[in-house]
């Protein structure tokens, strides 16, 4: 299930700074899939416990650099 924040590209389009869209979305939570279980769970940028078994994922968030 893909990240569905609406607005966003309204928002990007509208901002320069591309700083300010890695802060943004470095706070906004994913729902990703535990690499261990294969449960979902609620994750944000970094290092992320899984709720279920406990494994650690990784979920680093990289943008492209368009210049
Ligand atoms: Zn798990």
């Amino acid at each position: 299930m893909p990240a569905n924040i609406e607005g966003l590209d309204e928002l990007m389009n509208s901002l320069e700074s591309h700083q300010f869209i890695e802060e943004f979305a470095k706070k906004q939570k994913f729902e990703i899939e535990c690499g261990s279980c294969g449960k979902t769970y609620k994750a944000t940028s970094g290092k992320n416990v899984c709720p279920h078994c406990g494994a650690i994922t990784n979920l680093n968030l990289t943008f492209n650099e368009e210049s």
